[in-house]
């Protein structure tokens, strides 16, 4: 036996979650089974624990979208009973059944190999967030877009993706700005964070096409009327890397920023990213995120706390990464 979170949707639609104790015969179809130790709670989960967003298709449910762990049991030719594993995305925890359970049974074609250089907590304060916050840093990095280039702008910065691409832009040698409703906050300041604008401030669209030039790449987990600002704030051949819609998904713009000034918008995808790129992008995180920063902005919480603070992510209310312990 072991136990997970459960979703259940009762006659009027209300997604209710509590601790069950499963068995073997719970598990889905897979080849490979893992031992979970460690999950996290990102904004996706937070949507999915509380029934929002239209991304569980069928009840029960086991939610989580990422999770680190061990072989317990595998048919897979690249993996063995003892090998320690990540996953992140292919819709775990959306439409299959996700790391806030003791125990999961994927398809081994999902997994990737926990690095020598982290242990499985810190692959899950990493987690879905920072591997996200790196593709898009990679991403812009594609366009040629180095330190020299300019001031960075990070939207949502004191978030999951938001905290750990200020803390690895700052630590390659950009000069990071952040846009986040919590600018006197000092711990922006301690991820390398050199000036702070309101949030405020980008989430009303002023119509114009362009801007002052500003910005030589945006990393943006918010949307909304905050893309379409910063998009006509971008510098000739600026790039924003849009990943999130913490602050709305509807894109108001021209196509003049595009036409005048060669911006790009470059849409990063963690989900269904290809497993080359994945592991470029963890060898990238193992290398350049230092772990005292990732420390910082980590906190620690069992699976029978991740009901609230599934509420509590949604309303904007979680500071940098939380780090589910399923065994705790
Ligand atoms: P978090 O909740 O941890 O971070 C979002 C941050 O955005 C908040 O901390 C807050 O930062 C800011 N924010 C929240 N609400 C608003 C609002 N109404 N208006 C403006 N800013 C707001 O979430 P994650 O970091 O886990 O995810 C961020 C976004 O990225 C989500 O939309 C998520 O779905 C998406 N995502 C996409 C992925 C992909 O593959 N494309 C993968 C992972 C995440 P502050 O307090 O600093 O202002």
């Amino acid at each position: 036996m072991f136990n997970a979170l459960v979703l259940n949707k009762d006659d009027d639609d209300k997604v209710t979650s509590s601790i069950k104790q499963l068995q073997e015969s719970d598990l889905p179809e897979g080849d490979v089974t893992v031992d979970v130790s460690y999950s996290t709670l990102n904004y996706k989960d937070g949507l999915v624990v509380n029934g929002l967003g239209g991304l569980v298709r069928n009840y029960p449910h086991v939610p989580g979208i990422d999770f680190s762990g061990t072989v317990r049991e595998s048919s897979h030719k690249d993996y063995k009973t003892g090998d320690k594993v990540i996953l992140t995305g292919w819709r775990v925890g959306e439409v299959h059944w996700g790391g806030y359970s003791q125990r999961a049974r994927v398809n081994g074609d999902w997994l990737v190999r926990l690095p020598d250089e982290i242990n499985e907590k810190q692959a899950m304060a990493i987690g879905t967030a920072g591997f996200t916050a790196m593709l898009a840093i990679m991403a812009i990095q594609d366009q040629g877009i180095l330190p020299d280039a300019g001031e960075v702008l990070v939207t949502g910065a004191s978030g999951g993706v938001g905290s750990v691409a200020c803390a690895l832009l700052s630590n390659g040698g950009y000069q990071v700005t952040a846009s986040s409703g919590r600018c006197g906050d000092e711990y922006l300041a301690s991820l390398g964070v050199e000036n702070c604008i309101p949030r405020d401030e980008l989430t009303e669209w002023n119509g114009r096409p362009l801007n002052k030039e500003r910005w030589a790449a945006v990393i943006d987990s918010v949307g909304g009327s905050t893309l379409s600002n910063v998009l006509s704030q971008l510098k000739y051949g600026g790039a924003a890397a849009a990943i999130g819609l913490a602050g709305g998904n509807k894109l108001d713009t021209t196509v003049i920023p595009f036409l005048l000034r060669g911006v790009k918008l470059l849409g990063i995808d963690s989900v269904m990213c290809p497993p080359g790129t994945r592991r470029t992008a963890w060898q990238r995180l193992c290398a350049e995120l230092p772990k005292s920063q990732l420390d910082k902005m980590t906190t620690t919480v069992k699976l029978s706390e991740v009901a609230s603070q599934g509420s509590e992510i949604i309303k904007g209310q979680v500071r940098g990464r939380m780090v589910v312990d399923v065994n705790g």
